[in-house]
Order: C-alpha cells, then structure tokens, then sequence
C-alpha cells in the first residue's frame, strides 16, 4: 500500500459506513452502531478530508452539516414538470373519479396505490450515476429554486443510492418537520423569547429557503420519496422500471429512499373510502402532518390511457381532510392563571371548525407572543389545531382590523392586566422571563392546590399523610383557601371531606357499609397538623413557596435575620446584601412579601386558634456570616459520620460561621470525610484541599461552639 492510497482507501471506507449507519438509523429505523461511535467515525472522516482537500466528495456524510452560503437561490428546470393533484372533499367526488377511471380504462375495478398526503414542501432530487447532485424546489411546476446544498443536510435524504440505480434518476417527495421536533422547537423558541414557527409546513419550508445551509442544517427536517421524474435506464440498471406505483415505491425504498410506511394499495371506491378513514382516525397519532390522502391509479398503462387535463393528472386525486388552519374573529383577549401562578393569555373567539372540531378558545402562550402578534380585540386571525396539541392562534390578518371613523385601529394593542383575574394579585413579570405571573402564591385560588402541597411536604412543614389526594379533596369540596385553614380543621371537617369525596366518586367504604364512621385517619391528620405549628424559621420561609426559595435560600434568610419580621421588612437593597442572594431572588423575595394578600396569610398562620398556639418557631437574633472563628471558610462534607447526621454537622459548622457547600473546589478550605466518602474526597485531594476527619471535626466543635 503507497501512502497516498492509504487515507483515499479509508476515506472510502467511512464514507460506506458512514452513510450505511445513517441509513439504517433514519430510512429503516434500525440502527446498528451507536451514536458515539458514529460521531467518532465521522469525525475521523472530516479530518482525514481536511488533511487531504484532493477527495472533496460533496456526497460525503460530512456535507450533513451544510456548506457555506452560496448568496441566491439558482433557477432549475425541471425536465418532467412536478404535477399538482385535483383536489376531493366529498366522498361523492372520489365515487365519480373512481367511476370514471373504470368507464375509460375498460377495467371495472383498478387497483389504486394509496399514500397520505405530507402537509410539507415538495421537492424533486436528481441522481447521476446513482449520486446526488442537484434538488430544486416545485416552484411553479416547470420551474424551481436550486437548493441542493439544503437538501443534503436533511438526513433522510440518500447522498448515494444503494443497489443498482439508473445511470438518471429523479425522484419527487416531500421535505416535512416531523411534529414533535416541531413542538419542540417552538417550546425553545418560547422559552427563549424568540419568534415561534407557525406550523410544521412554514418550518419546513422556512429551513429548507434558508440561504445558509449551515442553519438548514439546524433544522429538524426529514423527507418521504413519492414519485418518479425523469429517468434514463442506462447500462447498468435493470432493463425496465416496475410496471406500477407501488412496485415503484418498493424499488426506491431498496435504492435508500424513505418511503412512508402507511402507504398501502386497495381497489373500488369502498376500498378508497376505507383507507382515508383509517388514516384520518390515526391523523393525529401520525409523527408528521398531514392534509389528506392521495389516490394514484396504480398501473402505469392505465395511467397513460388517462392522460392529463391542464397539468394535473387525470389518473390521481388528492381527498382532503378538514383544514387544521381556519381564520375567525376574537372576541375578547382572557388570561388564565395556572397552578405555578403563571399567567398564559388566550382568545375567546366565534366558533369555527378546524381540524373537524369546534374551537372557541386558542392559546397565545404568551406576552412576547401577543406583541409579536399583535393580536387585538376584533381581529381575524388564523387558528391552529393540530391533533392534541392546544388550539393557538398563528397569525393576524391585518387588512380585516376592524378601523374607526378616521381609519384608524379600532383596539389599542393588548396589554396583560396589572392583576390577577383570579385573586387580584398584582402581576409580575421579571426581566429577562417570558412568563407573567400572579405574585399571590399564598392567596390565589388557581395555586392552591400547589401552594398547600409544596407547603405541606416533608422538607417544608413537615404534615405526616397530608397527600394531593386530600389536599385536592380539600379544595375542590372548598375546605382551605389558604395554607392557615389548615390550622383550623377539625376532624369532623376531614371526616365531612372524606364523606363528600366518596359520593362524588360513588364508593361507598367498608365502614360504612358496616355502619361505621372511621375516624381514626382524620385523627392522625389533625396530630399531623398540629405537630408542625412547632417548626423552624428556615422550614417556614421554604414552606411559604416563594419562587426560588429553596432550602438552602431559606437557611441562609433565616440565619442571616434570625427572625421573620424583619425578613418581611426588608427591602431588595437590604435582600442583597444577604450572602449568596442575588438580584433576581431579592427581587422575588421582596415582591412576595410586599403583596398584602401574601402578609394577611402569614398573619393568619402565626395567630392562636381555638386554644391551639399558631405556627411558631424559636427566633433569634440576626447572625452575620463573618462573625465566628470560621468566617470566610467554605466546608465541603461527605460520607457518613458516626456522631451526628451531615445536616447538623453543617448547622453547627454554619453556627460558626462557615459557608456549607456542595461542591469541592480549588476555593473550599476543608472537605469533612466520614466513612465512605466518594468523589469528593477524591476531588479534594486531587486538588490538594485539607481533609479533616470526624475526629478532627468532634475536637474543632469542642473547643470552639459556646465560646
Ligand atoms: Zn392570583
């Protein structure tokens, strides 16, 4: 082997295996290297082709990730026009195409091949000698946009053909983005703030016009193979092309193409009617979009005796499903407060059918998306329902804004209320978030349920088998409002709940049945309420469910004031100057305790009730981070230590004065190991940090807490 032979023999090598992984992951489904293997073995490739720019191969798995930007799209003629179909809505319509076919073919009952309709962005791909070399757009049918770099980015579509390709092959299909990498590209989007895609059609089609490819390559896009172009047989081929549609389907799915598998093939309009019903029942369950099934007369000789009528076939129909896009009028602009407390706007708007159902009611998701929209009161606009997914409104049609007198906008743009429809809660939105939400978390009816729950866990208050299920039964039959009606139930109040849940449920309980009321649940309940009025102040701040208070936030809040009082005065200037409190928390923190309805809660919670002490907890005063013998020192602890839980040891370090970490890093001034310690301990002495043990640990406590 020469040394020049040796990288071009490799190079050929991955190349073969590369695009045989690729096409056994995305065309069969059925992939046999894993995916870090396979990001290795292309790596390889890239490098060995930049180390050796003399076997560029454009169908070279590594043009998946998209060349540079070309500037403009070029035009292509397509040597056999891309046809549109005649459409059918109505079952009569699909009775008198089936019946004419029968009444000119001379055959009663033809087979048709059968194929549901891709609601994506048609394109024509052209190979030579079994590679790649050019795709273009439908365009108007005789003439398309070159966008071939785009197209080998999408994974689906085979670089090389397998088996024994004609020396010309064109091949028509359709570029989708599968539903759910739609959903999920859109819910990034949102998040972010940027600008969603409409549907799944302008997603494909937005992707596949991009003039860089390297951001098609982005793009969640795949393909599905359907018709054929031009062909030229040539040498090597097989001497004839399969006499009918659906052999020609299978043929291409053995030269690599992805070929739906719903496709199917059926005789007499029954036959036809049958398929658009099984595939419209499972329309919403198919991966992609769809807007209908198509029906090709299967023999390529009844085909031809068919002919055409102005450029559509006349031996193919489309029979449409309802649209899944409608345009209607909104009435009114609501919000809805969900159990987090976030506010989501949405339109109250005419009914209108789309996708076969009713909607009334779409999504706007939220305040970007309303300004992005600009959706007003009295606007037409284009609404959305695919399958499951919520009804949302896509787009406004501006040229039908209702204008006053003077031609202008009858309806300032919308702005989200102030309040809280639900509570009256003012409405916050932070910088730099997406969502608005309801600063009343311990008040506001729509976070109940939420609030009572987070409130009642076992790292908050602590409440023994206070689960959902009551919690839920709780609310709903109207027993709390807020977290401090649950100091004033009573077991009576439980047994009631409990009584009224059954019924609604229709059980009725051994007990019952047996003449008896069980009471003894309900006691256990109560017990489990009153035993948590003793709690701590750091559980307390947790429990109250203000965002991004967590544990460990509330410990620092409650020994950096040592009492809850002044916490509630603080103001934000005053919350960062806490340790390890940023902007954003003080921010959230103080808006939570400036909200009225929030304060009258925990005033509630704090008061004496019927002879029971209200929640309480031992107060301190206000201890300062730098005050002790370990002021500055951050401590690392893990394993087990024999006298003590790690918690403790931490409370008692933090007394002290130490910053209790998670993590061991190059700034932690000891790690504490006990036995079995781990990683941390590895990571410690990598590092070269000082590791105490639990007798060194024991000896520093005694000599140093109550000095
Ligand atoms: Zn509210």
């Amino acid at each position: 082997m020469t040394p020049a032979t040796a990288p071009a023999a490799r190079i050929a090598d991955l190349r073969r295996r590369l695009d045989d992984a690729n096409h056994r992951y995305y065309v069969l489904d059925d992939p046999d290297i894993p995916d870090a293997e396979y990001d290795r073995l292309l790596r390889e490739l890239q490098e060995l082709e930049a180390a050796h720019p003399e076997f560029a191969d454009p169908s070279s798995p590594t043009a998946r990730v998209g060349s540079v930007p070309a500037g403009k799209f070029a035009e292509v003629r397509h040597a056999v026009p891309m046809l549109s179909l005649a459409n059918a809505f109505a079952d009569e319509e699909v009775a008198e195409f089936v019946a004419r076919i029968g009444r000119e073919t001379g055959d009663a009952e033809p087979a048709f091949s059968l194929e549901p309709k891709l609601d994506g962005l048609a394109i024509s791909l052209r190979y030579e000698d079994g590679v790649f070399v050019r795709g273009a757009t439908r365009g108007d049918g005789a003439t398309g946009e070159d966008v071939t770099a785009n197209l080998r980015t999408v994974r689906t579509v085979p670089l090389r053909l397998r088996g024994k390709p004609p020396a010309v092959l064109e091949v028509r299909g359709e570029v989708y983005m599968p539903k759910a990498a739609f959903e999920r590209w859109n819910e990034v989007a949102r998040a972010r703030g940027e600008k969603p895609m409409a549907n799944p059609r302008n997603g494909a089609a937005g992707s596949l016009r991009q003039l860089d490819p390297r951001i098609t390559a982005q793009r969640p896009l795949a393909f599905y193979a359907y018709a054929l172009g031009e062909v030229v047989l040539g040498q090597g081929a097989g001497a004839t092309l399969p006499p009918t549609h659906s052999q020609t389907l299978a043929w291409l799915r053995e030269l690599g193409f992805p070929v739906s598998a719903e496709v199917d093939v059926a005789r007499g309009v029954d036959g036809l009617l049958a398929y658009y019903r099984r595939i419209g029942d499972r329309r919403n369950a198919l991966p992609f979009d769809i807007d209908g099934v198509v029906y090709k007369l299967d023999r390529y000789d009844q085909q031809r005796a068919m002919g055409f009528v102005s450029r559509a076939p006349r031996w193919a129909i489309a029979h449409k499903f309802p649209a899944q896009e409608e345009a209607t009028v909104v009435e009114s602009i609501e919000v809805n407060v969900g159990r987090t407390g976030a506010v989501t706007p949405w339109v109250l708007m005419q009914p209108v059918q789309v996708g076969g159902v009713t909607v009334t009611r779409a999504t706007l998701h939220n305040a970007d998306q309303v300004a992005r929209l600009d959706v007003r009161n009295g606007d037409t606009v284009i609404v959305r329902r695919a399958g499951d997914v919520i009804p949302e409104v896509v787009r406004v049609i501006e040229d039908r804004r209702p204008l006053d007198r003077k031609g202008q906008p009858l309806h300032a743009p919308y702005q989200l209320p102030m309040e809280c429809p639900v509570c009256g809660s003012a409405i916050e939105r932070e910088e730099g978030e997406v969502v608005a939400r309801c600063s009343g978390g311990l008040f506001c009816p729509a976070q109940r349920v939420q609030a009572l729950f987070h409130f009642a866990s076992r790292r908050a208050m602590d409440i023994e088998g206070l689960g959902e299920r009551f919690i839920t039964a709780l609310v709903e039959f109207d027993y709390v409002h807020t977290v401090a009606d649950l100091y004033r139930l009573t077991v009576d109040d439980f047994v009631e709940m409990k009584r009224r849940a059954d019924e609604q449920a229709g059980v009725v309980p051994e007990t019952v049945k047996a003449g008896k009321i069980a009471t003894k649940w309900a006691e256990n309940l109560v017990a489990g309420i009153d035993a948590s009025r003793n709690t701590t102040l750091d559980r307390v701040l947790y429990a109250l469910g203000i965002r991004d208070v967590g544990e460990s936030t509330a410990k620092t809040l409650a020994r950096h004031f040592g009492s809850l009082d002044p916490i509630m005065a603080a103001d934000e200037e005053a919350l960062r100057q806490v340790p390890d409190i940023g902007p954003v928390v003080a921010a959230r923190i103080a808006h939570f305790f400036a909200e009225p309805h929030n304060r009258d809660v925990i005033a509630a919670l704090r008061a004496p009730y019927d002879g029971k002490a209200g929640v309480h907890w031992p107060e301190g005063a206000p201890r300062r981070a730098s005050e002790g013998p370990l002021s500055g020192q951050t401590v690392v602890l893990t394993g087990g230590l024999a006298a003590m839980s790690r918690d403790e040891a931490g409370a008692r370090l933090e007394a002290l004065g130490a910053k209790v970490s998670g993590s061991v890093s190059k700034k932690t001034s000891f790690v504490v190991a006990g036995e079995a310690a781990g990683s941390k301990l590895a990571k410690a002495q990598e590092l070269g940090v000082e590791v105490w043990d639990e007798a060194r640990l024991l000896a520093y406590l005694a000599g140093h807490e109550g000095a």
